[in-house]
């Protein structure tokens, strides 16, 4: 009888452990799937970063171009620095305004 107690206690505690070991495996193999998860979404923002970077490059490069532009409509202009026309006025007053950043 003695001996049926302990194998029972035993098995208790077998099946017990058992079931730790399975649960501690779904823990691991739920937190390899969460950082899967969580690098495919890094890698997808890596992208939409990267894609913002180039179009905010392009952006300042066109920007650039239409102030030199400007500057040189200004520079062709029969007006002169002191008494500049209305429309060079007006370029000066955009440009000043930092309306092209
Ligand atoms: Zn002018």
């Amino acid at each position: 009888m003695k001996k049926v107690a302990k194998l029972t206690r035993e098995s208790v505690w077998e099946n017990q452990l058992k079931g730790n070991l399975t649960t501690i495996e779904e823990i691991r193999t739920d937190t390899l799937n969460d950082l899967q998860l969580l690098s495919e979404d890094f890698q997808h923002l890596h992208l939409v970063v990267t894609s913002v970077q180039q179009n905010y490059a392009a952006l300042l490069k066109q920007n650039r171009q239409m102030r030199a532009m400007l500057l040189q409509v200004v520079d062709e202009c029969f007006c002169w620095q002191g008494n500049r026309c209305d429309r060079c006025n007006a370029i000066f007053q955009l440009l000043s305004n930092r309306q092209l950043e």
